[in-house]
């Protein structure tokens, strides 16, 4: 019965039926007129997602591969920069910067807590010889259910000329993301997140100021080297190597899609799982490992309860119920266990995993009233939350 599994994972999430038809056309030219259409209309509807003029780009990896873009394309070796790391993500930039040998500061945060930008505003202040070349943050730290207030971090860099960049794979069009109106350089995200359609494309903004940088930088760099993209895109409205193709197809329906919900219904949808699952895991005597303040709408991480063993939460999870949810990852691989709720879920979906759950810790030995936590969400649903 794999066709009824549950995918609760903060990605590769589910895919709408509407979207796996647009997967299954047969193979297209990648050089054809057809394709090119298809990119110009997809590039414009992308740029309407991510609400900015900056140049959104196309490529064909996972979300990592537009962050690696996001540092071969502005950060030479010996560069200083600045990584707010609060997870498993941060720690990404930390490793990404390292292997291309910028000279890398932290300024690490509690995992399971948002950054303070206060601490960002005191290093940034400091550097009054701007020695910081950019400052990568992560938006929803999917490792921990946190997300960082981008809007302050970047006030926090104010006028110092230091480049913007954040990794938004899994909080793009779940929460906003004002990146013209905050000034955010370089987005990263991936098509696997919220944007429902499986893993394979990864997009990212560039602002002229970071167009300006990557002319100058000297890192080498060849299929992720981002004027080739624009090159491609702005001649012929095409990729500079063959693109998966099927999966363009199928993020013109996504976007299509999404255009009908409008944003503010995404978000308002993001918010309003978070909102029962967290009620639903209070419920049953759970912790969530975020705050209310920062929590995410992407993905709960809840704590180990009591010295039950996470694995074994996950395992009769996806024996038992065909539900998949995910561990923690780093250094908190043993704490948390994590429900994803981004993308094409439904209310119906975070019910189903809710009962499951109630079974599942009964089952590991939880004093567990089995429904106390399903009530906890019908109830919010019955009264329009
Ligand atoms: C999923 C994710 C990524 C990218 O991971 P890939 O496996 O390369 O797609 C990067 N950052 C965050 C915050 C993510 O959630």
């Amino acid at each position: 019965m794999r066709e009824k599994q549950y995918l609760m994972i903060p990605g590769p999430t589910p895919v709408p039926p509407r979207i796996l038809r647009a997967l299954s056309i047969p193979a297209i030219g990648h050089r054809s007129p057809q394709f090119a259409e298809i990119m110009k209309d997809v590039t414009a509807r992308l740029k309407n997602i991510f609400e900015t003029e900056n140049d959104v780009l196309i490529l064909t990896s996972s979300g990592t591969g537009a962050m690696e873009a996001a540092v071969c394309n502005f950060v030479n070796a010996g560069d200083k920069v600045l990584v707010m790391e609060n997870g498993n993500f941060g720690e990404r930039w930390v490793k990404l910067n390292k292997r291309y040998g910028a000279d890398v500061e932290i300024i690490a945060g509690p995992w399971g807590e948002p950054h303070n930008p206060q601490a960002l505003k005191a290093r940034i202040d400091a550097d009054k010889e701007h020695q910081i070349k950019a400052v990568f943050v992560t938006h929803n730290e999917t490792s921990t259910g946190v997300v960082n207030d981008i809007k302050a971090l970047r006030e926090a860099v104010g006028d110092h000329p230091a480049l913007f960049i954040v990794d938004s794979v899994s909080g793009m069009a779940v929460s906003p993301l004002k990146i013209d109106e905050w000034k955010l350089d370089v987005v990263a995200t991936g098509s696997q997140k919220a944007f429902m359609i499986p893993p394979g494309l990864a997009f990212i903004s560039v602002s002229p100021r970071a167009w300006a940088i990557c002319e100058k930088v000297t890192t080498p760099r060849f299929y992720f080297d981002l004027r080739a993209a624009k090159k491609a895109y702005t001649e012929k409205f095409n990729t500079p190597y063959t693109p998966a193709t099927n999966l363009i197809v199928a993020l013109q329906e996504s976007l299509k899609m999404m255009e009908e919900e409008g944003l503010p219904s995404i978000w308002a949808r993001h918010e309003k799982y978070k909102t029962l699952v967290r009620a639903a895991i209070k419920e049953l005597g759970l912790e969530p490992l975020a705050g209310d303040e920062a929590a995410s709408g992407a993905v709960t991480a809840i704590k180990k309860p009591g010295n039950i063993d996470v694995k074994k939460i996950s395992k009769l999870m996806r024996e038992k119920h065909n539900i998949i949810i995910a561990a923690g990852q780093g250094k908190l691989e043993t704490e948390i266990f994590r429900i994803g709720h981004l993308g094409y879920v439904h209310v119906n979906d975070i019910i189903v995993t809710i009962a499951a759950l109630e079974m599942t810790l009964k089952e590991l030995g939880m004093d567990i009233v089995l429904g106390r936590g399903v009530a906890a969400v019908l109830n919010l649903l019955v009264k329009g939350e």
